[in-house]
């Protein structure tokens, strides 16, 4: 099919990210196949040629595109090697990448955002629960708010990256009595105690890259992290 909406510069992108492909992840594909997940020198090569911060400020390591049809013809290419590495790294660079830049503080967009661009912080969103799919008010993980943070208890399942990140952008209730406008969002971070993972789960057939249970009892969030920011305000 012709198409006519990509320039020379989506065509010169899309022969780097081509390059890639064939350098890190044909060649790895066995390997990953059999790991049934992206070794961590995949997403360091990705953050050294500038795939993972299309959508994060310069300042911050990105490259801050401002055009979704990079974001395209890299989710494009690199779904030409398997639909699953696509959707692990497409979770990262293209569904998590707007929370760590809309939804943060600036200590914290210099904390996360520099090692999220090179890939030496890889990430995942956890929303989905044994009970709760697309029915998200459903969802029964809790945030307790405690004096100087908040606790939160609960399950996740079917989560792409749950496996390996080292944050996870959780959505929790926080106030049970607003239903679905009660929901709030944390960042829960690899070493927290209380965080744990469970099995992977089989990624409807493609060994690439699996998701995975998390498990959170008793995790203690501090105040300052995306907590700060529930659903409920105008602002997000
Ligand atoms: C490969 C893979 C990767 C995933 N990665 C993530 C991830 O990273 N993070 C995450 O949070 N989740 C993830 N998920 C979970 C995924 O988002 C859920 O599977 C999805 O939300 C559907 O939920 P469910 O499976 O419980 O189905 P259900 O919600 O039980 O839905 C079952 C069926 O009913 C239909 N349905 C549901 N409600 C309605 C309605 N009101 N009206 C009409 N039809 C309806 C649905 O369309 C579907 O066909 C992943 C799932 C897969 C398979």
């Amino acid at each position: 099919m012709n198409r006519d909406i990509y320039s020379t510069d989506h065509d010169d992108f899309r022969e780097m990210v081509r390059d890639f492909a064939d350098r890190h992840l044909l060649r790895e594909h066995e390997s990953i196949i059999e790991r049934r997940c992206i070794p961590r020198s995949v997403w360091l090569e990705a953050g050294k040629l500038g795939l993972l911060g299309l959508d994060v400020p310069e300042r911050y390591g990105g490259s801050a595109a401002g055009d979704y049809r990079f974001n395209a013809v890299l989710g494009e290419e690199l779904a030409h090697v398997s639909a699953a590495i696509a959707s692990s790294l497409g979770i990262h660079f293209d569904i998590v990448a707007p929370y760590l830049v809309e939804l943060t503080t600036e200590e914290q967009k210099q904390r996360w955002l520099p090692r999220f661009c090179t890939g030496e912080m890889v990430t995942a969103i956890a929303m989905s629960e044994p009970s709760a799919g697309s029915d998200l008010a459903a969802i029964r993980t809790s945030a307790e708010r405690t004096g100087d943070g908040w606790v939160i208890n609960g399950s996740k399942i079917f989560i792409t990256n749950g496996y390996n990140a080292d944050l996870v952008v959780v959505a929790a209730k926080s106030d049970r009595e607003k239903r679905a406008k009660g929901i709030t969002l944390f960042a829960v971070e690899e070493g927290m105690t209380g965080f744990e993972r469970g099995r992977k789960l089989d990624k409807v057939g493609q060994p690439e890259a699996d998701t995975a249970e998390l498990f959170f009892e008793d995790v203690h969030v501090p105040n300052e992290t995306l907590s700060a920011r529930s659903t409920t305000d105008s602002s997000t």
